[in-house]
């Protein structure tokens, strides 16, 4: 459709400041964090209420306009491309209240244009805790993480309910409360009353509605922190530690635990490079010191029997640690500088099983020194390697094995660092193993191992929610024809 009627229809719905079709603005959008790029839009516009997004999108479904959603634009693989130049960009950074902290409920409700670390710091002024990623917390959204990154850390397990709008405008509250039970005026459970709708749109990408306003359950801020560091020679023992830690306790969101490989000791101890060895740190997060004490003393005990030691260095960290000082906010900030200062992120994160676990990581470490042979070859200098890994649940880990390159700017360097990004994660996907992001280039990679009957509900479902293909095309697949999908 024309775009200068598209640009008149939408400033009778918002305010005309928050549509443009200036270049300068189209160009900003067709850059984002990542090495993949934004998306190409022919009007952008920023809207500021669920009212106003459902009002577009019935516009645009009539008229059947490509739709692109964006949040912060911190994706790691890209924004998804649409119809490149025809694209109706809709940016939710407009929608960034915290709409209520209900302390009786113990919920929070927020617009879901919110960036992550203003909810944060909303919760944790009110005495509540609300986890969130390792990421840029300043242009992470809530919507974008739990549509691109939904498995980055948990929080969907927190998510109560989600209002969304589907490409057709119709507005949608999931999980128990008032979107199951018009009588009830609180959003309380997530799974009562109905199927789970609310995880039907987490990792979706954003192509089966545009998130609006999320309610995330609450967790008392805990007060008190105590920390065990220990190293460890062996791999086999330090997943014995995860097992047994798993057994006692869930590791998320309170008590995780990271383990970091040789290539990360030796950013944090330059002395023990090249030592095959692993550190382990323990964190216990709760609210009165006698409960914290023993628990680090139950970790301590299960990790010595298992072999860990530890020294004066790692027990005046573990001491610091528990001097507290470091709010959520302030430790997210410090590992943000952390990996800004390390060079161009060659990001090569993982999710698998616990239960094989030993077996598949050395494969992961030994393709990336392959490539970083190459990478010398073409003279590409890696500055350092960076893994970690982490327990998410009782059964699942997280982690990653990045690399880090001398920025040089050369376009050989990024189109290098582009085919390993997703070289490794085919080769993952070939193992079995999952990446969390369900963004840009990813989402592919991921439809490509999709079962035949997962494949066949989701394009049912797609096609049932979006039967013009109007939004986020293409995300998952260029067609929505399941025959003709490979
Ligand atoms: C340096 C760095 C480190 C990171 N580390 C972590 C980490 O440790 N853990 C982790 O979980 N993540 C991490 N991330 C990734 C980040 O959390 C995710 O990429 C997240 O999806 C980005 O959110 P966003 O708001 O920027 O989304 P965008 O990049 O803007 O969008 C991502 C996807 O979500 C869709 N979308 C956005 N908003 C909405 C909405 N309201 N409704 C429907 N769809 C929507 C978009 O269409 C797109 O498909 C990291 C990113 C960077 C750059």
């Amino acid at each position: 459709m024309d775009t200068q009627d598209l640009k008149k229809e939408l400033t009778s719905i918002v305010d005309e400041i928050y549509v443009t079709t200036e270049k300068l603005a189209t160009f900003a959008y067709s850059k984002d964090t990542s090495l993949f790029g934004g998306s190409d839009a022919a009007v952008v516009v920023r809207p500021g209420s669920t009212e106003e997004v459902s009002k577009i999108m019935k516009y645009a479904n009539i008229h059947a306009v490509p739709v692109v959603v964006r949040g912060g634009g911190s994706s790691i693989y890209g924004q998804p491309k649409g119809t490149p130049g025809s694209n109706l960009l809709m940016d939710m950074t407009r929608m960034n209240r915290v709409l209520d902290i209900n302390e009786k409920g113990m919920t929070v409700n927020a617009q879901a244009g919110i960036m992550m670390g203003k909810l944060q710091q909303a919760c944790n002024q009110a005495g509540y805790y609300v986890f969130v990623p390792a990421a840029p917390v300043h242009t992470v959204s809530l919507g974008g993480w739990l549509s691109g990154a939904a498995g980055g850390g948990g929080i969907w397990w927190e998510t109560i309910s989600i209002t969304v709008v589907l490409p057709d405008g119709t507005i949608v509250k999931t999980g128990g409360g008032p979107g199951t039970n018009v009588k009830q005026r609180h959003s309380y459970s997530r799974v009562i009353g109905g199927p789970d709708f609310s995880g039907m749109f987490i990792g979706d990408g954003g192509s089966l509605g545009i998130k609006t306003e999320v309610t995330i359950r609450l967790l008392g801020l805990p007060k008190v922190t105590r920390g065990c560091i220990l190293e460890f020679k062996e791999l086999e023992n330090v997943m014995e530690l995860l097992r047994r830690h798993g057994e006692r306790v869930n590791p998320h969101p309170f008590d995780p635990v990271l383990v970091f490989g040789p290539g990360a000791n030796e950013i944090f101890a330059p002395e023990s490079a090249g030592e095959e060895k692993f550190t382990v740190m323990g964190i216990m997060q709760g609210h009165t010191e006698r409960e914290m004490d023993a628990k680090k003393e139950i970790f301590n005990e299960i990790a010595e029997e298992l072999g860990g030691s530890h020294n004066p260095q790692m027990d005046a960290v573990t001491d610091l640690m528990a001097g507290g000082g470091e709010s959520e906010g302030e430790m997210e900030m410090f590992s943000l500088g952390f990996f800004n200062g390390l060079g161009l992120a060659a990001w090569l994160p993982f999710n698998m099983p616990r239960i094989n676990f030993c077996e598949i990581y050395p494969k992961l470490i030994a393709w990336r020194e392959k490539r970083l042979k190459e990478a010398a070859k073409k003279g590409f200098e890696c500055l350092v390697r960076f893994e970690f890994f982490t327990p998410s649940d009782q059964c699942a880990i997280s982690g990653e094995v990045d690399a880090f390159f001398k920025d040089t700017d050369t376009p050989e360097l990024r189109e290098f660092v582009r085919e390993m990004i997703l070289g490794f994660q085919k080769y993952t996907h070939e193992l079995g193993l999952l990446d969390v992001y369900n963004q840009g280039e990813m989402s592919r990679i991921n439809a490509a191992c999709w079962s035949p009957g997962f494949k066949s509900l989701y394009t049912t479902i797609k096609k049932s929610v979006d039967p013009k293909g109007i939004l986020n095309p293409g995300l998952w697949f260029d067609k929505l024809d399941a025959d003709k999908r490979s």
